[in-house]
């Protein structure tokens, strides 16, 4: 469950992979899946912890910013944000389980400064919290790792309903969508099993995205399994190939499709 006050892990500067431009991202600590390739782990935890650092000491991992602080240090880029066509992207974790009042709070400040607010969201929230945010969020990185709600409850906790009636929910919103399929060896690239009955679901609901992004597996993330004290579950990514032969099956079917964030 998410505490009253949320907890922020990080504020990144100059960041180029959370959507256009030079963006400052800021990551929510705490998220409802618990996808076992999670390359944020320290994220996944609604309260605060500690890492374990190379030199023997510990990092607290977790942090409550009063609003006034994180909007300072969000406004201090704007200028390289509207040179750049860049802004805020709030990520995680999940921002959407967050208490929403701060959220709300956040983004709409944002917005009144002229800064370009995206959302990164694993789409596991309620629609309300979406709805908070909706009138004041440019563009929504939407990230989706399986189709079978068996299957995806299996991997990652709890089945994927609520995360496709909220991309369709948002898609009929007008809302920007940039998908993102996190892309694993073996889990979710097979053609018939995963692929094919994903974009007859996108298409039969008439999904409207920008952008879909296949984001190949890695093992960034692997040392902080290590810090955390947690075990490491290895996967891997799909091969060329095999990427790009995703990558065509939904440029063939109108989807402007990239490989990569
Ligand atoms: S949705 Fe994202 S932050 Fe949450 S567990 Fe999965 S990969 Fe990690």
């Amino acid at each position: 469950m998410a505490e009253t006050k949320p907890l922020i892990f990080n504020v990144q500067k100059f960041s180029v992979h959370d959507g256009p431009g030079i963006r400052t991202t800021i990551f929510f600590k705490g998220c409802p899946l618990a996808c076992p390739w999670c390359h944020n782990p320290e994220s996944q935890r609604f309260c605060g912890e500690r890492m374990a650092r190379d030199d023997g000491g510990w990092d607290d991992v977790g942090a409550y910013y009063p609003l006034a602080e994180v909007i300072r240090q969000a406004v201090q880029d704007q200028i390289f944000y509207e040179r750049s066509g860049g802004g805020v992207t709030l990520s995680g974790g999940e921002v959407l389980a967050q208490p929403m009042d701060y959220v709300t709070a956040l983004v709409q400040a944002l917005a009144e400064k002229g800064i370009s607010v995206g959302i990164d969201t694993s789409g596991a929230a309620p629609f309300t919290a979406f709805e908070q945010v909706l009138p004041y969020t440019d563009f929504f990185l939407y990230d989706m790792k399986l189709f079978d709600d068996e299957r995806h409850r299996q991997y990652m906790g709890q089945g994927n309903r609520q995360i496709l009636e909220n991309m369709k929910a948002l898609s009929d919103a007008g809302a920007v969508l940039y998908l993102r399929l996190i892309m694993v060896d073996g889990v979710n690239t097979d053609r018939d099993r995963d692929i094919q009955p994903f974009q007859e679901w996108l298409q039969a609901q008439q999904i409207r995205v920008e952008t879909i992004h296949l984001l190949p597996y890695h093992e960034l993330g692997r040392h902080k399994y290590q810090a955390l004290q947690r075990p490491f579950q290895p996967f891997r990514a799909p091969s060329a190939q095999v990427l790009e032969g995703i990558r065509q099956s939904f440029a063939g079917l109108g989807y402007d499709t990239v490989i990569g964030g």
